[in-house]
């Protein structure tokens, strides 16, 4: 770390000119003295980093003796008082619970900016957050929250190192990382809040010389939502991971007893070895499948409310707009299991089970003079089966990669709701059709419905086939234009006319719809 730490993070800042430009840097009237208060792990980061930006920087503790050794040479240790008085702007990096014991530095902080890095022992709903309660302490001074969302390693690691951290990490790590929303530009923002813009303008432009990128929150009100931001355990993912995880428990068990407790009520044989891959191996592309599908279904059942409401200006029920914003979260769920469907897949003739049925049927083959086992019908299955299923795979991967924010970002809307939707339902006919020709005509087998219950592919089919079936009614020319007229902002209960382009409104083309 000390050699990292060496290291100058402020562009053309080398070896050689460092020196010189640091002189320069610190007798430039426009730097300002930095302070903090406490000499724990995150002071000690921070004073490095500054340090290393070019800043000068006063580290105020209870005990600077004992301190002092703590710290790079270049880094003054002073009393809280001596510290408070030569800044001008103070990081307090001490425990909210002791921020009460600094207010005897209170006339020392008049007029100046204190950064309250601190975070909240869990998330805080009713507040107030613990920067506005250090705004309560010095009403005199300027409270600015931020840089709690930065921990002290990627401090000392700085912007640039979060980034190469990032980049060592396996290819597999970074897409999942990016695909649960990890923006990796995160590793370098900074998120700041406070009342007076004065005080917001010197932190972000510290953050700016640190190599961060500021985001300006708005208010100290806000500092709350802050001080909440790194308690919080993945929000946006909780309904999808625990609908997959339904769906899997489900499929999981339906397939246990079709495949495992059938034949041993049946026959007195168990076939517990199916557990591990066989079993799972069914369950994975049903859970796919009914996840892509759930991806698609609430935007038909919008599409419904506003047709039947005749108006968009209504807000949907909360389970629907709650729905609607975990899309793709529901979308990357159901890519997890078709990629790890896959790859059981391929593992499938890898089993030593898989080898003896094999033997076993060729001797049975050759026993019974069999020469040539080829069958048409079979190989065309085959063939089809696996080509859907490559294709939408292969479509899913897609959306996958466009799902994540780098990539959207260079989207347009059109290009990228022409992705998500028009390739979202290619994928899911696709993945839909896989299922089907893996069903064939097995599907009116009776001997593939043990204890009457039908295959698990029959049932799966059922969700993917209803939004099928509604995006085709939507389609239809009667909804495709009411909708269309819905969405660009026509009521059926205000006096307005409309007019679709190249109608003409004069000659009656437009609605007038009080008659509607
Ligand atoms: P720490 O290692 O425990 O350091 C806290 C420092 O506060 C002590 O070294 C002490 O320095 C000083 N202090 C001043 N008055 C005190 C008192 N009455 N009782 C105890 N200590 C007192 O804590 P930290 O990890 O650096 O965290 C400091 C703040 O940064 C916290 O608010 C934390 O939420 C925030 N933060 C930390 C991290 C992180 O990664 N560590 C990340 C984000 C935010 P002296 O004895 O020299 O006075």
């Amino acid at each position: 770390m000390p050699d990292d730490m060496s290291r100058p993070l402020v562009p053309g800042w080398s070896e050689s000119g460092g020196s010189r430009q640091l002189e320069a840097s610190l007798s430039d009237p426009n730097t300002p003295m930095v302070g903090i208060l406490g000499t724990g792990d995150f002071s000690r980061s921070l004073a490095r980093r500054l340090v290393a930006s070019g800043y000068q920087v006063v580290v105020g503790s209870r005990s600077p003796a004992r301190s002092v050794a703590l710290f790079p040479e270049e880094v003054e240790v002073a009393s809280q008082m001596e510290a408070a008085t030569q800044a001008d702007v103070v990081f307090v990096a001490v425990f909210p619970e002791h921020h009460s014991t600094l207010v005897t530095l209170k006339s020392a902080l008049v007029g100046k900016t204190l950064v309250d890095v601190s975070n909240s022992l869990g998330i805080n709903r009713d507040g107030p957050s613990n920067a506005e309660q250090l705004s309560n302490l010095f009403p005199d001074s300027f409270v600015v929250k931020g840089f709690n969302t930065l921990s002290a390693w990627a401090l000392q690691n700085g912007p640039r190192d979060g980034i190469r951290q990032v980049g060592l990490i396996s290819g597999w790590w970074v897409f999942t990382l990016m695909c649960v929303g990890f923006n990796i530009s995160c590793f370098v923002q900074v998120l700041l809040c406070g009342n007076s813009s004065k005080a917001k303008d010197l932190v972000k432009h510290i953050c700016h010389r640190m190599g961060f990128i500021p985001v300006d929150m708005g208010f100290l009100s806000s500092s709350l939502e802050i001080e909440n931001l790194p308690h919080h355990l993945f929000p946006s993912w909780r309904l999808p991971v625990l609908c997959m995880l339904c769906l899997f428990v489900f499929f999981y068990l339906y397939n246990f007893i079709q495949e495992v407790i059938h034949p041993l009520v049946e026959k007195g044989k168990g076939a517990f070895y199916k557990m591990p891959i066989e079993v799972v191996n069914a369950s994975l592309p049903s859970v796919a499948l009914v996840m892509l599908a759930l991806v698609y279904l609430p935007g038909l059942f919008a599409a419904f409310f506003q047709l039947r409401w005749d108006t968009k200006y209504k807000r949907f029920p909360n389970w629907l707009d709650r729905w609607l914003t975990a899309r793709k979260q529901f979308g990357l769920c159901s890519f997890l299991c078709a990629v790890m469907h896959a790859v059981y897949s391929l593992s499938l003739p890898l089993r030593k089970s898989a080898r003896y049925k094999l033997s076993n049927m060729a001797y049975q083959q050759v026993k019974a003079g069999v020469e040539d086992s080829w069958n048409d019908e079979e190989v065309w299955r085959m063939e089809l089966y696996l080509s859907a299923g490559i294709m939408a795979l292969g479509l899913l991967s897609l959306l996958a990669v466009t799902s994540l924010p780098s990539v959207a970002s260079t989207l347009n809307w059109r290009e990228f709701t022409f992705i998500q939707s028009s390739l979202g339902y290619c994928a899911l006919t696709a993945a839909t059709t896989h299922t089907l020709i893996f069903g064939w005509n097995r599907a009116f087998t009776p001997a593939r419905y043990p204890f009457y219950l039908p295959p698990s592919f029959v049932l799966v089919l059922i969700l993917p086939c209803v939004v099928l079936c509604g995006r085709l009614a939507l389609f239809l020319p009667c909804m495709a234009g009411r909708l269309w007229k819905i969405r660009r902002g026509w009521e059926r209960s205000r006096q307005i006319r409309f007019a679709l382009p190249g109608e003409d409104c004069r000659n009656g083309g437009g609605e007038d719809v009080s008659n509607v």
